[in-house]
């Protein structure tokens, strides 16, 4: 099982048994050890369909600290539809942890109730940019002692004309955190952020 040979902890190792994936795909394979080894910024051009929620999913996963209940990790996603599959995927992937809690936050539902689970603390919240951008006007969540920031689909994201809302999310959150970038192409307004928000990125293309 190649999975051993890429740093992973033995919860995770676990987990990824229980889920039944017998080796690494090739994003997982390039990006895993590379995040787990070093603090970086990422871009990987990956399209969906090749393990990308995992290859980011289990390196936040091992580097959040549980005992620590302030949001460390904002996963940005396109559509609710991702963001509760992502949800789902990193709750999976966490069976093992404990006191890691992750919060889906997207339109179209109570943002008292995301607020509230945010509240209780989501070291991950995974969400969509519009509702993310809400819930940080109104004071509703705290972003600003995050260590990563993962942009998925960001091409999806974009398309979707989430510039603006990406781009004052990430003004609030601090300088020093890393930016995990994922993208099935890499259109001007991609190059664009990653070049506004990261520095000297790692690239993975699959
Ligand atoms: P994604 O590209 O992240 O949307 O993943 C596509 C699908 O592949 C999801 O259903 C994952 O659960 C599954 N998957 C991810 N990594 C692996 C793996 N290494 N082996 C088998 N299935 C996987």
């Amino acid at each position: 099982n190649k999975f051993e040979q890429l740093g992973l902890s033995e919860s995770l190792l676990k987990a990824i048994l229980d889920l039944g994936f017998e080796n690494p795909s090739e994003v997982q394979e390039k990006a895993i050890p590379l995040l787990l080894e070093k603090d970086t910024d990422l871009v990987a051009l990956a399209q969906t369909g090749t393990g990308k929620t995992a290859a980011f999913g289990f390196p936040v996963i091992q580097k959040i600290d549980a005992d620590n209940r302030n949001t460390q990790a904002l996963i940005l996603s396109p559509t609710r539809e991702l963001c509760l599959q992502i949800t789902n995927e990193l709750k999976n992937y966490s069976k093992y942890e404990k006191g890691i809690n992750v919060v889906a936050v997207y339109g179209g539902a109570s943002i008292t109730e995301q607020a509230r689970d945010i509240k209780r603390g989501a070291q991950i919240i995974v969400a969509t940019p519009g509702r993310m951008q809400d819930m940080i006007n109104r004071g509703l969540v705290n972003i600003t002692q995050i260590n990563y920031c993962i942009l998925d689909e960001a091409d999806e994201m974009l398309n979707m004309g989430f510039y603006d809302d990406i781009v004052n999310i990430l003004s609030t959150t601090p300088d020093e955190k890393n930016t995990w970038l994922f993208s099935a192409t890499m259109p001007a307004e991609v190059a664009r952020i990653g070049k506004q928000f990261m520095t000297n990125p790692e690239e993975v293309t699959v």
